[in-house]
């Protein structure tokens, strides 16, 4: 078994799909060919296997990204979505029928939050939201149609870590189905196949393709799991395009250098920030002072890009003057490309079962691949004149 990294430069680099050459080929297809009559039977018998019979199907560019991703994750397979967010929705739409219930951590990501209260209500299938924290106290939001639990850890904007394993343990005593979000960690730092999850997702969008380029989302299922998860995929006429898995593959070669270097450049930001005295908290499992710490070093091998910070006062209509002027950090969501960005935000409007309390605003920073000194310096003189803005 070869190491992570290396996985990182081989994994889906089949020689039968790269005829000769280090990636595989961009193979944009809707119609595939058959020769003989025989073929199309054979095709027709087993459309699923990696053999080209409909565009929608894949071609050896989704084949090479879907191997490679199934490599890095383990498990028995790999679907791809054109985004992130239509592989959640694929994958919990694989796995639930009308009157199931299923669970959603506070913290989740917002748009998750939304598809469970609006189109999943509307199919009749209900969702209640658990504490981040809640561990083995799941045991107390589970309902008798309880279907699946969706975690996300850490959470979006706050950051909380979930104790996974413990949440597993009680889902797989009922036959309840597990589903991590694992955008930010990605393969790399947290493996939740191996904690006994039966679905991963991934938002490639964010740190696998890496370049904010693309749009594109994966699930990767374990082997009971899988066969649901690729029904589910056949029948909603899930797709993304040869182009964008060319991108990500491309991204992914590449990942394990780029998530260090963001890794270090976002701890040496978070500490800093975490030393200025107009800052209440910064929210980054990695931080010894973060409640999570431990749990986050007892599961995860690293962490990324992606954090938040709190003022101790302030209001947050006064952000202007925050991030108005920065010369590196820009605002934007989507996150994990190269480049830094910096977003105001108020958990208040996603969270229903703790209230969201803070001294000041909040806001989510992603550090890209600049110089830290440089980083450091654009905050600072942000933060200066948020200072003078609020007479603090
Ligand atoms: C961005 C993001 C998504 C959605 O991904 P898209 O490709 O933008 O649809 C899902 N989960 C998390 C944690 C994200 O950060």
């Amino acid at each position: 078994m070869s190491k992570i990294d290396t996985k990182f430069v081989t994994a889906g680099r089949k020689k039968e799909w790269t005829s000769g050459i280090v990636n595989p080929p961009v193979y944009r297809a809707s119609t595939c060919i058959f020769e003989t009559y025989q073929d199309l039977q054979e095709g027709l018998k087993n459309p699923s296997a990696k053999k080209l019979f409909y565009g929608r199907k894949g071609t050896p560019t989704q084949w090479a990204l879907t191997e490679a991703i199934t490599e890095l994750e383990g498990g028995e397979g790999t679907i791809l979505y054109p985004s992130g967010m239509a592989a959640i929705a694929g994958a919990v739409l694989a796995l639930v029928k009308q009157g199931d219930h299923i669970l959603i951590p506070d913290s989740a990501y917002d748009p998750t939050r939304h598809f469970a209260n609006t189109f999943l209500k509307k199919m009749g299938v209900e969702s209640s939201f658990y504490s981040p924290r809640a561990g083995a106290d799941i045991e107390t939001y589970l309902q008798p149609n309880t279907s699946v639990i969706l975690m996300e850890s850490p959470g979006s904007l706050t950051f909380e870590i979930q104790d996974i394993p413990a949440i597993v343990s009680a889902a797989k005593e009922r036959g309840i189905k597990t589903v991590v979000d694992n955008t930010w960690a990605t393969p790399l730092f947290l493996n939740p196949l191996a904690l006994g999850v039966d679905i991963s997702v991934q938002a490639c969008t964010k740190y696998i393709c890496g370049h904010s380029d693309v749009m594109l989302g994966s699930a990767t299922a374990n082997k009971a799991t899988f066969p649901a998860l690729q029904y589910g995929s056949y029948e909603l006429g899930q797709t993304a395009s040869a182009d964008d898995a060319y991108l990500a593959l491309r991204g992914l070669r590449t990942m394990g250098v780029r998530l260090r270097q963001h890794q270090e450049g976002a701890l040496t930001v978070a500490r800093w920030l975490e030393s200025h005295d107009m800052v209440h908290a910064v929210n980054h499992p990695a931080l010894e002072s973060s409640p999570d710490h431990a749990l986050w070093k007892r599961d995860f091998k690293g962490s990324t890009g992606l954090f938040s910070f709190v003022l101790k006062k302030g209001k947050e209509a006064d952000s202007g003057a925050l991030v108005d002027n920065l010369k590196y950090f820009k605002m934007g969501f989507s996150w994990g490309g190269y480049e830094s960005l910096i977003l105001p935000s108020n958990p208040s409007n996603a969270r229903s079962v703790n209230t969201w309390q803070a001294p000041g605003p909040l806001y989510r920073v992603h550090i890209g691949l600049e110089d830290t000194d440089d980083l450091i310096r654009d905050l600072s003189e942000g933060l200066e004149r948020f200072r003078e803005q609020s007479n603090w």
